[in-house]
Parts: structure tokens; C-alpha cells; sequence
């Protein structure tokens, strides 16, 4: 059986990152991918600017004049000052530029003005409350690169050196389907031996959520021809396929024969729990990701496995969240393969959901991270166990 750790690298290094980029603004970049790094053309702030409401001066001259000296200019933000003429001082406002020759602002709380001449007050170091030229990004700073995920400070970046649009990766078109004669839509009434399919929309929202787009096979039933048809479709329309159950050994279950068949499969048993069969190839040259069918498996194995491999191939850069560490408030018998627990951080530590079923979706509403229990690891009440983060 396949490590998870192997597992996530063999899929890491599978992935090729997609090449198909567009020009989007600024403003509607929120959640794209960067595709080329961004490199400043001007420095930010252009310019020494005051940091506070006050007085600009040169310190030396001060220094000479006794903290008193007579006001020749006034500069609001927003206009371009004149040098300050030798042994004065100017108005000024924050985020004004500072007048050529002037090294210090003194904040107009310490000072009096009086008939045109002001005293500085408080002592003030030289140089104090002037935001430098260049201090957030210099001219030639590369200040994002390719890969990079646009939040909300990214967006921000990028305006601040003047950048309208960017070229980021168009979204990955993710095929999915789901398997067997047992399910119904949500919607359509419950008969005997019937359950609802659920892992249509869990798979929707997990790669929507990612900012793909998902191209919606439905569900197929449990035959060899309906699985090669759905799966030639999928291939056609989709950048990447996932499908949802069928990948067992049972006599029902045709992803793995039809994947073969049309493409190549690798199939993996990953040590994981929820999970263990995992279906890896491609049909038609569009790679293919077959996840177990539990409920509880689909999250976890995507969240673990299918979701770096499907990032990288987006383009990012970073696919893997960050693991923390907590304080274990709860018990645990170890096992034979690595087990993802559905968990939440408390005031003090981690807890478990108590029903670590994988056909338990539940477990994944109620958690926010997974503890991530080694193989053979047993877990007592206050060990340090490691936690992986649901959200990158
Ligand atoms: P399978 O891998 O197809 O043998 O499915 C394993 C278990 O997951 C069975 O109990 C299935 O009924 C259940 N299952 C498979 N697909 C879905 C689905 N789309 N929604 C809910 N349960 C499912
Ligand atoms: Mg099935």
C-alpha cells in the first residue's frame, strides 16, 4: 500500500500546471492565479511623504534657529511642493509630499504657530514622521510571482504600483459523475434500497470552492458501456475527471475496467482511512481521479489527495495547507493505515467528531480540521497530534 505522503507527491509531480492564461482587471481578480510574476515600475510610495498632520523642516536648521522658524509654504496631499526655502518650515498634511530639503515633521500637536513663526514644542528626532520614497516596493522588486493566489491584499498590491489588469490562469474545467444503481437525486422520492447522491454536490462545491468550473455528468449507472460513455464525455469537456464510488473490487464496481480500457489506470491502495482505493490514470489524455464512494472517503481523499493534484494542475503554487500542532482531547487506538479524523480546535487543544465512519458526512460539516493520526500511532489524552487544516 501507498504511503499518503508518496501518494500526495507522486500526484504533486504528475500534475501539469494548465498553460492557458487570459487578461483579467485588477478589480474581478479576487481567487485567480497569477500566471506571470509582477515586477514594480515605480517605487510606493513615489515620494518622502509626511506621516502626520504638522510641520516639515529641515532638523539641522531648526536645530539652529531654536525650534523657531517661519512658516513658507502650505502643502495639502495631493500637490507637488516647492524646496523649502533655507531656515523655515512648511504646513503640512499627511501623506503630503515632503518639500525638497525638508528631513522632519513635527506633529502639529507639539507645535504653536504665532504671527507666521512656528515653535516646535516636544523634542523631535530628526527624521521623525516621514514615510521614505520606496519603503513598501522599489522600482525592479519583483512583488508577486506566478502561481501566486489574489486575495484581497494581493488586489491591493498590485493597484498600488499602478497595475490594471493581470494575466492569471483561466479555470480549470473539472468533469465529475457519480456511480450506482442506488441513487436518486435530491428532489425525486426515496424507494426501498434507494439513498440520495450526495457526493455530486459535495464534489460541486469542493471544486467550485477551489474557483474551477465543474462540467456535471450526473450519475451513471452500475454498467461497463454507461461508464465508458460517461467517461469519453468527460474526456471531451473536461480539463481533468473525477468520478464518485465504483472504484472497488466488487462486482459492480466498473470505473477501474473502463478507465483501462479506454486510457491507462494506475490504481492505487493509499494507507489512508477514510479511503484506501484510489483510481489514478487518464482517459483519452485527460487525467482521471477515481475517489471511493463513502460520503466521508470523497471529502477526505479529495481534500487530501486529488485536491493538491488538481491545484497544481491550476497552477498554484502553494497545495498544501500548512499543518499546526494541538493538544489531543480525545483518544484514539491506532491503526494500519493513516488515518484523517474530522476535528475541531477548541480554547485548549482538538477534538474529534465522535462518529469517524466514512459513510459519516456529518463529521466533515462539524469539522474544520483533520488530526492526522500516523500509522500505528495511538493517541492519549494530551499528546501534541498533528492537525491539518481544512482551508489552504
Ligand atoms: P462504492 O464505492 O460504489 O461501493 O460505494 C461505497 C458506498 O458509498 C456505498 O454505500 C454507496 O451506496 C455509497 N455511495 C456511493 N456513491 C454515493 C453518492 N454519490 N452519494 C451517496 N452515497 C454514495
Ligand atoms: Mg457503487
Amino acid at each position: 500500500m501507498l504511503s499518503v505522503s508518496a501518494a500526495i507527491d507522486k500526484l504533486i509531480t504528475t500534475a501539469t500546471a494548465t498553460s492557458r492564461v487570459e487578461k483579467v482587471s485588477v478589480l474581478g481578480s479576487l481567487g485567480r492565479i497569477l500566471a506571470t510574476d509582477i515586477i514594480a515600475s515605480v517605487d510606493v510610495p513615489p515620494a518622502d511623504n509626511s506621516a502626520m498632520d504638522g510641520y516639515a523642516f529641515c532638523y539641522a536648521e531648526a536645530l539652529k534657529n531654536n525650534f523657531q522658524l517661519p512658516l513658507s509654504q502650505r502643502i495639502p496631499a495631493g500637490t507637488a511642493p516647492q524646496p523649502l526655502t533655507p531656515s523655515t518650515i512648511a504646513r503640512i498634511f499627511t501623506g503630503a509630499e515632503m518639500p525638497a530639503d525638508a528631513d522632519t515633521v513635527a506633529m502639529q500637536e507639539n507645535c504653536t504657530e504665532q504671527e507666521g513663526i512656528v515653535t516646535i514644542g516636544n523634542a523631535v528626532t530628526a527624521t521623525a514622521n516621514v514615510r521614505c520614497r520606496g519603503q513598501d516596493i522599489l522600482t525592479g522588486q519583483t512583488i508577486l510571482t506566478a502561481g501566486t493566489e489574489l486575495r484581497a491584499q494581493e488586489m491591493g498590491l498590485l493597484s498600488s504600483i499602478g497595475v490594471k489588469t493581470v494575466e492569471v490562469f483561466k479555470p480549470l474545467k473539472v468533469a465529475i459523475f457519480s456511480t450506482g444503481d442506488e441513487l436518486v437525486e435530491p428532489g425525486e422520492c426515496l424507494q426501498p434500497g434507494q439513498i440520495y447522491n450526495s457526493n455530486r454536490a459535495t464534489l460541486t462545491g469542493l471544486i467550485e470552492s477551489l474557483g474551477m468550473v465543474v462540467i456535471d455528468l450526473g450519475t451513471v449507472p452500475d454498467s461497463l458501456a454507461a461508464t465508458e460513455t460517461v467517461l469519453l464525455k468527460a474526456a471531451a469537456e473536461g480539463d481533468i475527471i473525477f468520478s464518485a464510488g465504483g472504484v472497488s473490487v466488487g462486482d459492480e464496481d466498473y470505473v477501474k475496467d473502463a478507465v483501462a480500457k479506454l486510457g491507462d489506470l494506475d490504481f492505487w491502495k493509499v494507507a489512508i482511512k477514510p479511503g484506501k482505493p484510489l483510481a489514478f490514470g487518464q482517459v483519452a489524455g485527460t487525467p482521471f481521479v477515481g475517489l471511493p464512494g463513502n460520503p466521508a472517503s470523497v471529502f477526505v481523499t479529495f481534500m487530501i489527495l486529488a485536491r493538491p493534484f488538481i491545484l497544481a494542475s491550476q497552477g498554484l503554487a502553494k497545495v498544501l495547507p500548512q499543518p499546526l500542532k494541538a493538544i489531543a482531547e480525545f483518544e484514539k487506538t491506532g491503526e494500519k493505515r493513516e488515518v484523517y479524523l474530522r476535528a475541531r480546535l477548541t480554547d485548549t487543544g482538538v477534538d474529534i467528531y465522535p462518529n469517524q465512519s466514512s459513510g459519516v458526512l456529518s463529521s466533515a460539516c462539524w469539522g474544520e480540521v483533520f488530526v492526522k493520526q500516523q500509522v500505528g500511532q495511538s493517541i492519549e489524552l494530551g499528546d501534541l497530534v498533528d492537525v491539518i487544516p481544512y482551508s489552504l
